[in-house]
């Protein structure tokens, strides 16, 4: 299967990627907007872009495609940013974030919620049977547990030692993550990466959008501390005129510039998806460029058009890509540093 797979830069497909709706050139021109196609977050998207792409080439709806996508990653339990398997907080509980968003503008979220291990489902039932967008905590917990999800115990042996090695000196710093990046490597137990968000945005057959976002934030964080990722309009936003936008990286800098709505209204004005993104990593460098220099933050967005492109802080940030041509293609993302 790996050897299948496709790694190339974003530059080089920019054809398909950079091209702002309705201005591509002769040569990028496309006569019918691309899809069904899937893209979502890092390396580990290609597998759940293969599980949502069950459903997409069916003609099956972007709601259901995404949800069960973003499904592989929170079961993998070698995967310890997103799921059961997701490193702890500081004080040892495993607390999870996830949202989803559909082409009718509904939404639905979960954050900070412990014990169940498909935190994409709550989401969407948050979504489809209350009243409300976000349901947290203990709250989440009990309409969880209420709607017939089993409690779990997401701690896995591995993440549980990767916690009592950290506790032996406590750093408590959201630590810049580039992967094959070898500093990041030294100061994290086992060589895992501390964050890394499974953010996923399907257009189907019929032409409808919709995201999902998942992930068990920065590990050995502070109890109670919820990232961009549940946060409709940071971690994840979905207009079904214009396109999708998700995030990965230091949650708290694409709360503060509402990061995935950013990208989306600049699509609106005609930005392409990878300047979109751009745009939206330079206005965190703006506001905060001594922190932006040293931590991640990578946007992905998808328009209507089915192009779409990335940007990020650093080097290291790559995608996913999966359409009826190459259902496996990887892409490294651009960055600004
Ligand atoms: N955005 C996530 C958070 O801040 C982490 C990540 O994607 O790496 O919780």
């Amino acid at each position: 299967m790996s050897t299948r797979r496709r790694f190339i830069k974003q530059s080089i497909i920019g054809a398909a990627s950079v091209g702002a709706i309705g201005q591509l050139s002769a040569k990028t021109k496309r006569v019918a907007p691309l899809r069904p196609i899937v893209i979502s977050t890092w390396d580990f998207g290609v597998a759940a872009n293969r599980a949502a792409w069950e459903i997409l080439g069916k003609g099956g709806n972007s709601l259901d495609a995404v949800e069960r996508g973003v499904m592989v990653p929170e079961a993998d339990l070698s995967n310890t940013t997103v799921g059961k398997g997701g490193y702890p907080d500081r004080d040892g509980h495993v607390t999870l974030d996830a949202c989803i968003m559909d082409s009718e503008g509904n939404c639905g979220a979960v954050a900070a919620m412990e014990h169940i291990a498909h935190p994409i489902q709550v989401a969407r039932l948050v979504m489809e049977k209350t009243p409300h967008v976000m349901l947290v905590g203990e709250g989440a917990l009990q309409f969880a547990l209420e709607n017939g999800f089993e409690r779990d115990n997401l701690l896995t042996a591995e993440s549980e030692k990767a916690w009592k090695e950290w506790l032996k000196e406590k750093k408590y710093a959201p630590v810049m993550n580039i992967e094959n990046a070898s500093f990041n490597k030294e100061r994290l137990p086992g060589n895992k990466y501390n964050h890394d968000t499974i953010g996923m945005l399907a257009l189907d057959q019929a032409g409808n959008l919709s995201g999902a976002c998942t992930t068990s934030g920065m590990a050995f964080k502070m109890h109670g501390r919820v990232g961009d990722s549940p946060i409709i309009g940071a971690g994840l936003y979905v207009d079904n005129e214009i396109g999708g936008a998700t995030s990965t990286g230091v949650g708290e800098e694409v709360i503060r510039t509402v990061g995935s709505f950013l990208v989306v209204e600049l699509m609106r004005q005609g930005y392409s998806p990878r300047e979109a993104c751009r745009e939206a990593v330079e206005r965190i460098v703006k506001k905060k460029p001594d922190i932006a220099k040293d931590i991640q933050v990578g946007f992905l967005a998808l328009n209507k058009n089915g192009e779409y492109g990335s940007f990020a802080l650093q080097e290291g940030f790559t995608f996913a890509v999966c359409e009826e041509r190459d259902q496996e293609r990887i892409v490294q993302g651009e960055h600004y540093y």
